[in-house]
């Protein structure tokens, strides 16, 4: 017989105490999050925005609502912010319908360099509504190169232009970008969707107030429920409204709005400052420690939560490390890197995120031991011995920093 849902629950919270996630998108939800997610809340429907709804009974719902709002202005310094967006493919969407006319100009940067599907590739919606020019890092730095990006918007004239990234591990500067998005008479989208816990916690700059309009996701390093928010200046705050609800989306799930309140307060806590400063410290230790163990990382280190290294010194694709490292208990994501002639189905290399190991309380000495172990592992990944050996290790660190439910 098949199992029950409920024991597969169980066995998925099992299986993530037992792994360690080095997935950069992962990261762990606190209770009172996932106890939002789960609570009575979803049972109400509340079309509309708060004080002009479609249905009746939304006095707390919103009160909760205003909540979130606020503290998303709060935390990223924004004038005006949508918190119903469900996720942050739709949000992408409802800003390009928001700011853009089908077949209007957009440039963002290029999924193999580091984008995001939603940002215009040619799988996505957005690519098939609007005319896409992708941007991509200096082949021989691995970093955006502003001049280059400069001299490219000044050529294609776009209508908007979109900074963030899925795996750029550096800082991005968004005055720049907004510098060169406004000499052109262009919007500018900063997608903060990897980076808004570290904004949040005070180690990356803010994109306000250069950007027009942010989108996060709330559910990477901010540590909230999987959703996410559009921020934007005043005059552009209905345009915004309009496209989120009704233009994309019905009935909010005010559940997951009240767990983005949690996590939005959360964010703004002393506690939770430490906790983005220990992401830092904890990315340039793994940093350093697999450089050390002669791994070649894309832009040579990490200002950031993530780090994308490149395999191809080491003779072993993308996909072979990531199945290698399964075995032992740690999950990653094989990675395109910056003008990979790899598919992206056994791409050349491999990205790590430290978000969800340091919000088990692991700290520099762990990234060392986690990278001793990773070397160990794709230097011989057919080792039976080396893969008992890893395991072992793995399982002793899952062991000493559980996760806490
Ligand atoms: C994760 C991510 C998204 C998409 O978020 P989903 O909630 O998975 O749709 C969009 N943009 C960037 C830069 C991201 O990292």
């Amino acid at each position: 017989m098949a199992k029950s849902i409920t024991q597969l629950i169980k066995d998925e919270e099992k299986r993530q105490q037992a792994n360690l996630s080095l997935i950069a998108s992962e990261n762990i939800a606190p209770k009172e999050v996932r106890e939002a997610v789960g609570s009575v809340l979803m049972n109400k429907y509340a079309e509309g925005y708060p004080h002009k709804r479609y249905y009746g009974g939304n006095e707390v719902v919103d009160l909760i609502e205003e909540e979130a709002i606020k503290a998303a202005c709060k935390l990223f310094k924004a004038d005006h912010a949508n918190v119903q967006p469900y996720s942050g493919t739709p949000a992408n969407l409802a800003v390009y319908a928001a700011l853009l006319e089908p077949g209007d100009t957009v440039m963002a940067m290029s999924l193999p360099h580091g984008g995001h599907l939603s940002h215009g590739h040619k799988v996505s919606f957005s690519g098939a509504l609007y005319k896409f020019t992708h941007y991509g890092v200096d082949p021989e730095t691995g970093m955006l190169n502003y001049s280059e990006i400069e001299t490219m918007a000044k050529i294609f004239k776009p209508k908007l232009i979109v900074c963030g990234a899925t795996a750029y591990p550096r800082a991005i500067d968004f005055k720049r970008f907004a510098q060169i998005a406004h000499k052109v008479g262009a919007y500018l989208l900063a997608d903060i969707s990897h980076i808004a816990g570290l904004i949040a916690g005070g180690v990356h700059p803010q994109p306000f107030p250069h950007a027009d309009v942010v989108m996060t996701t709330t559910h990477k390093t901010l540590q909230g429920p999987r959703g996410a928010i559009i921020m934007c200046k005043q005059n552009l705050a209905s345009a915004i409204d309009k496209s989120v609800f009704p233009g994309f989306q019905g009935g909010p799930h005010e559940n997951i709005i009240a767990a983005k309140a949690i996590a939005l307060q959360r964010a703004s806590t002393p506690e939770f400052k430490r906790y983005a400063k220990q992401i830092i410290l904890n990315a340039r230790a793994f940093a350093q420690a697999l450089s050390k163990l002669g791994f070649t990382l894309v832009t040579g280190g990490t200002d950031t939560h993530l780090l994308l290294v490149d395999l191809t010194s080491k003779k072993i694709t993308g996909q072979i490390a990531e199945t290698a490292l399964n075995k032992v208990g740690i999950t990653s994501n094989k990675n395109m890197i910056p003008g990979d002639l790899r598919s992206p189905f056994d791409p050349s290399g491999i990205r790590f995120g430290v978000a969800s190991v340091t919000a088990r309380g692991m700290g520099e000495k762990e990234m060392e031991q986690i990278a001793f172990v990773i070397a160990k592992v794709l230097d011989k990944p057919g080792s039976n011995a080396i893969l008992s050996y890893a395991k072992r290790e793995i399982a002793k660190l899952t062991k000493k920093f559980p996760i806490k439910i």
